[in-house]
């Protein structure tokens, strides 16, 4: 039995960010990743927008931060069951290990929506179909192919993927995929100049700050091409490029283009552990995700004492809002250990 003043659960950014603000502040905190690393999704990403900042210098920052030594983190280490005992949270994990601690921090995060339940799209029947995880992945080596070996001439994003889609139970919108399709297809210009890319979108959410100006930037500089009009079918051509049926909905225009590539702009659903663990608790909300007290008097906490929410187990954030989030539940942890003690 491991006993510490925070347990944290789940080591994407802002479990860390968390485990370090209390560790900076005198407490005792193990954070729990079921993964073999931690950092999560940020592991996955080549650049951030929206100022296009290597996404590895925020990923050694936080791994940096965790050699504090308050901060003991566990990987391959998943919490499988979680009980209130008398005033201490317990957990236990799939390798059998138990945790202790007065305070428990829920920061297991989102997961990315399976384009495979979109079959007209051809997610894992085209092989040039692909996410905009795994386009990231393409940047990140700072080489951009077709998987049949053609030269790369045009590239299609397609927005809201598993987002705002009645099909799919999933009505709300993601957030981060707007802005994230403007910045990879900047990306893809960079590497491919002369490449034409085009985005296929329902409307374009830049409520950022700097996202606007990226938006224009994209038009203006890179001459990125924005058709309003969702993709209604793909097909793949006689040599493997990929044949894309859709509607320009403000010309009312049917289009039928040739891809070599199509990005799907894959949205945030709430993750297995936020589900598993919620309905555990008796969290769950809206989507699975975990529902705090209140959003705008007590967002960080749950509706069981001692049980702290932080990040995008509870919606979708960006990066700096998971963040900023993940600082104000330190905040709220430290004030409830302070009350303990009296
Ligand atoms: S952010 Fe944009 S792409 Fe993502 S769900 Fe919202 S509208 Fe769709």
């Amino acid at each position: 039995m491991t006993a510490v003043d925070v347990l944290v659960i789940g080591g994407g950014p802002a479990g860390l960010e968390s485990a370090y603000s209390l560790a900076n502040n005198g407490y005792d905190v193990a954070v729990l990743e079921k993964e073999k690393n931690i950092c999560g999704h940020l592991n996955q990403a080549h650049s951030l927008f929206p100022n296009f900042q290597n996404a590895s210098e925020v990923r050694s920052a936080m791994i940096d931060k965790m050699t504090h030594p308050k901060i003991s983190i566990h990987n391959d280490t998943e919490a499988i069951r979680i009980k209130r005992d008398i005033d201490k949270w317990g957990v236990e994990t799939g390798s059998g290990k138990e945790f202790m601690a007065p305070a428990l921090l829920l920061a297991t995060g989102f997961k990315s929506f399976d384009p495979k339940y979109k079959e007209e799209l051809g997610y894992g029947i085209y092989d040039n179909v692909i996410t905009t995880t795994q386009f990231e992945a393409m940047c990140q080596k700072g080489s951009i192919v077709s998987p049949h070996g053609q030269k790369v001439k045009r590239i299609a994003f397609l927005n809201c993927v598993g987002s705002r889609d009645e099909k799919v139970g999933n009505h709300y919108c993601s957030r981060v995929c707007c802005i994230n399709a403007v910045k990879q297809s900047i990306e893809a210009k960079k590497v491919l100049p002369e490449a034409d890319i085009y985005c296929f979108y329902m409307d374009i959410r830049m409520a950022g700050q700097f996202y606007e100006e990226l938006y224009r930037k994209s038009q203006e500089v890179y001459n990125v091409n924005y058709i309003r009009g969702r993709i209604s079918e793909v097909s793949p051509t006689i040599d493997k490029r990929l044949h894309v049926k859709c509607e320009d909905t403000l010309s009312q225009t049917p289009m039928k283009i040739t891809f070599d590539i199509l990005v799907l702009m894959t949205g945030i659903e709430a993750s297995l552990g936020t589900v598993a663990l919620g309905q555990q608790l008796n969290i769950s909300g809206e989507y699975n995700f975990a529902k705090s007290l209140s959003l705008h008097m007590a967002d960080n906490y749950s509706s069981h004492k001692g049980l702290f929410l932080a990040g995008t187990c509870k919606r979708p954030l960006t990066l700096p809002e998971a963040v900023a989030d993940a600082r104000s539940a330190a905040g709220e942890i430290k004030n409830y250990l302070k009350t303990l003690k009296q």
